[in-house]
């Protein structure tokens, strides 16, 4: 990150300036910004500098805020300034709150905003080739063949010697003869702006009323937040992407992002966006290559870039005026951020708005408990979406008695569902198996010994993952070959595998249907997004009879000819026990229920259960989801968990066991006193060891009028931690593991 010859020399520019103090904020894990001394004519809030940082000249933010006393001798002057345009003040209040709301060092929330800092400054512009009209003076084939490929555009040496079958030095030698022109390209192209006259589909009634509900709060120009609440299938891309075009219409400057889960944001999204628009939006998605990233980063941070979709890392792009969020699939956990500064995109989208002064629009048809509240105690606005668009109509949702109709030993599947898969081949209409496992087998157990086979240094367990023959650990990424014996008691051919993942139940289906068109989809059989596409692709065109499919297919895919969404274990979430299993089980089913009988044939979705009287799978069956939110509500409402109460966790982690159990302790004995406070813990983790460090949990429970980020930094400035014992606190945590 050291200056580059793009950014302005100081000391050439401004000799004899005035000088004055300012801030600097570094994209490292710092909780302050610190003082420089800068020129004050090019002093600007959220410029992007050049300073010297201990040994190095790093990028930084000149961030608003008081600069200290100290003797200006002693202060070192700012190097450069950067060429992107300054940050805009309602990015620097996101991240300033968003510092202190998760208890994070300032400069890592600046860091999710710089990304690299590379960005910052424009990379050198390309050499493309155009014609000029002149005639070389020795034509040959292949210089013909460059200026037919290169007609009226602009292409680099290398695509034009690509285009035409030729090496570069064709291209450089009719360059010199005049017949070709050097001009420079830009290499993060503008994106083409959004076609605003462009007319959207024909929406129903109710999707005209929920337009106009949500353009209502646009016009006001102020920030509030919306919740579209509609089924599956009902419509709510088409509406809120009405409402995209009402804010960029308003306002021509106007900036907009489209936060969508990573794993549903497929090609096909942005597809639909650019049909929408006429224009492809900007991406911002982890499968970017560093100079697409670059590209979606600097012209939004230049405001060119109007219409930007991606995942919830979008929220910090550099925007200079956001004027909407929204929120797809609201609900999704894929929006908590685990790693680094822990946070839930939706939660900081709302804040985002209300710092931009804008609204938000989140859309989902199985809310979050959490939205439910906000919206019944009237934080937020509603509109609903109840039908489906086109006459479809909802799936019939049924559960398979498991006790009752058991699947032959050693099969998942059970007679009824097989029974409703056969019908379907019969019927020429597809079906998909739901199981949220991937690989083969989640157990393997030596049958001699009972020993269980897990990750080095990790109580996690080691999944089987046939196709691969290996055993793979899906917590820490650890994979090994299967092998031949028992590692504890050498017995040969003990290791058993014991449970079903996606490809043992594709092994099964193969067995039963073997003349059906079976696929299995799981992030391991798509590795990538091309991949994961062509499985889509073929299941939409009707070339997969039976797709066996993990959560990648439960998501925003419409499959037109599907009908049957058989789940082969609903039970597993309500398994994990946290305080959000339940909720995610419903979400979860109700999503990939809602695959079926979307394109107007009759749709049913089977759940296997050994568990039909579990409040959650009654709901889902009875299709009453206001009677499970109202359980969920009052369990939750009486531990005084979110949202009705705060919770954040405390994990402290080491290698050294002696040291964190000591740290552990002494953390506990040191806890305050606070009003409407709770301190839970310490308790091991439910995965006690993890990549070789022992783990210890506190939770932290309080009431809602009490600030929770308060009390805990003055509970962790009262102990110190030793260096080998690392401490995290996750606000409102979505993972109890
Ligand atoms: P949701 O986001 O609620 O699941 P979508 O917006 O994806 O629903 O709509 C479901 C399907 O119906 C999509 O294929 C979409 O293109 C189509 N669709 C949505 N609105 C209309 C409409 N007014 N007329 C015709 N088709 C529509």
């Amino acid at each position: 990150m050291d200056g580059t010859n793009n950014s302005e020399d100081i000391s050439v520019l401004n000799a004899g300036a005035e000088t004055i103090r300012v801030k600097v904020l570094f994209p490292l894990p710092l909780f302050k910004p610190y003082d420089y001394l800068a020129p004050a004519s090019l002093v600007r809030p959220g410029a992007f500098v050049v300073a010297p940082f201990g040994p190095r000249e790093i990028k930084g933010v000149i961030w608003p805020g008081e600069t200290g006393d100290t003797d200006p001798e002693k202060l070192k002057s700012i190097v450069s300034f950067c060429d992107a345009p300054p940050l805009a003040q309602a990015v620097i209040e996101f991240v300033d709150w968003t510092a202190n709301y998760t208890m994070s060092p300032l400069g890592s929330v600046l860091r999710m905003v710089m990304r690299s800092g590379d960005f910052a400054d424009a990379p050198s512009m390309l050499t493309g080739y155009e014609v000029t009209g002149d005639t070389a003076p020795r034509m040959t084939p292949q210089r013909q063949a460059v200026l037919d490929s290169a007609g009226d555009g602009v292409e680099t040496a290398a695509n034009l010697a690509k285009l035409a079958g030729v090496s570069d030095g064709v291209v450089r030698g009719l360059a010199k003869t005049g017949a070709l022109r050097a001009v420079d390209i830009d290499p993060d192209p503008p994106f083409l702006a959004p076609d605003l006259e462009r007319q959207g589909r024909d929406l129903s009634d109710e999707q005209n009323f929920a337009v106009d509900h949500l353009v209502t709060a646009i016009d006001a120009g102020t920030h509030s937040t919306t919740l579209i609440d509609g089924v599956t299938g009902s419509g709510k891309t088409e509406v809120y992407l009405e409402a995209a075009a009402a804010a960029l219409r308003r306002d021509p400057t106007a900036q907009i992002v489209i936060l969508i889960p990573e794993i549903a944001l497929t090609l096909p999204f942005l597809q639909r966006v650019e049909e929408r628009f006429g224009a492809p939006p900007a991406p911002w998605h982890s499968e970017l290559t560093a100079a697409q990233r670059r590209r979606t980063w600097r012209r939004v941070g230049e405001g060119q870039a109007r219409l930007v979709v991606g995942a919830r890392s979008a929220l910090f792009l550099p925007f200079q005026n956001l004027k909407l969020i929204i929120v797809d699939e609201e609900h999704d956990n894929a929006y908590k951020q685990e790693d680094g500064v822990i946070y839930h995109a939706r939660d900081l989208a709302v804040v985002r708005g209300a710092k931009g002064g804008f609204p938000v629009v989140l859309a989902s048809a199985t809310p979050s408990l959490e939205t439910v509240v906000n919206v019944d105690e009237g934080r937020y606005g509603a509109v609903g979406l109840a039908s489906r668009v086109a006459g479809a109509q909802m799936p019939d949702i049924e559960l398979i008695d498991m006790r009752e109709n058991p699947a032959p030993v050693g099969r998942w599947l059970s007679p009824t569902l097989v029974d409703a898969v056969n019908a379907n081949l019969s019927a020429n209409e597809q079906s998909l198996l739901f199981l949220n496992r991937r690989g083969y087998a989640p157990l393997t157990l030596c049958r001699r010994c009972g020993h269980k086979m897990t990750a080095p240094g990790s109580d996690t367990m080691l999944v089987e993952h046939r196709f691969e023959n290996r055993l793979v650990c899906h917590h820490t990424g650890f994979s090994m070959p299967k092998p031949t014996a028992c590692p504890a008691c050498h017995a040969v051919d003990s290791l058993t595998p014991c449970g079903p993942g996606v490809e043992r139940v594709a092994e099964e289906a193969r067995e039963i249907w073997p003349d059906a068109a079976v696929t299995v989809l799981s992030s391991d059989t798509a590795s990538s997004p091309t991949a994961m596409r062509a499985v889509l692709d073929a299941m939409r065109d009707g070339e997969i009879d039976i797709l066996i499919a993990t959560q990648v297919a439960a998501k925003g895919h419409h499959f037109p000819n599907l009908t049957l969404v058989g789940v082969v274990d609903a039970d597993l979430g309500l398994a994990g026990g946290d305080l959000r299993a339940a909720e995610r089980t419903y979400q979860l089913l109700s999503q990939v229920a809602g695959r079926a009988g979307r394109a107007g044939k009759p749709g049913r979705a089977m759940l296997q259960t050994y568990q039909p009287q579990a409040p959650v799978l009654n709901a889902l069956a009875d299709g009453d989801r206001n009677a499970f939110l109202a359980v969920e509500a009052e369990g939750r409402h009486g531990l005084g968990f979110p949202p009705y109460g705060r919770l954040a966790a405390i994990v402290l982690r080491s290698k050294d066991e002696t040291a964190l159990m000591k740290a552990a302790n002494d953390l506990a004995q040191s806890a305050p006193n606070g009003d409407g406070v709770e301190v839970l813990g310490p308790a091991r983790a439910p995965i006690y060891r993890l990549r070789g460090h022992a783990r210890m949990r506190f939770l932290v429970k309080a009431r809602r009028d009490v600030s929770l980020q308060a009390y805990l930094s003055d509970w962790l400035q009262r102990v110190k931690t030793p260096s080998a014992v690392r401490c995290v606190v996750d606000i409102n945590p979505y993972t109890f593991l």
